[in-house]
């Protein structure tokens, strides 16, 4: 095992599904303070329903069906991202369900925090260590 440092201003990447789109928009709205003192990436519609509703600045990947997810998954192998918040829709499959798969299996490969609903995303976002930095133990491939 080895030790990847997660920094204290974390990069937070947000994902939710249509169905999920309205509940990650109160959340984030809910927390828009907190979540400005960190860098925040999304998949393309999910970044622009947060960006245009709350102001915060986001970087914007591809729609997940498009490719978004895959992304992300690939930006979290080369650490570049800390934080998972990702709300998937679990009453409808998804056309791009390998995807989804394929990106929460490549966050638990790199051992980062994900979220899958508002609670988690609640407590990881009021955690101490989201400020500050972390070791994050990953396999020594
Ligand atoms: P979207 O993608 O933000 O572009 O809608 C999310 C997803 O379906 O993975």
């Amino acid at each position: 095992m080895t030790n990847i440092e997660s920094p204290a201003i974390k990069r937070i990447a947000l994902v939710a599904h249509d169905n999920m789109k309205r509940e990650m928009l109160e959340w984030a709205t809910e927390h828009k303070e907190e979540l400005r003192r960190h860098v925040l990436i999304a998949t393309g519609s999910t970044g622009k329903l947060v960006a245009d509703s709350t102001g915060l600045t986001l970087e914007r990947m591809r729609s997940g069906p498009l490719g978004g997810d895959q992304q992300i998954g690939a930006r979290i192998s080369d650490g570049g991202i800390d934080v998972l918040l990702f709300f998937w829709d679990p009453l409808e499959p998804q056309p791009h369900d390998p995807d989804i798969r394929a990106l929460l299996r490549i966050a638990v490969v790199w051992n980062i925090p994900v979220a899958c609903n508002r609670a988690s995303a609640d407590f990881i976002l009021s955690s101490p260590l989201i400020g500050s930095p972390y070791q994050r133990r990953v396999p020594k491939y």
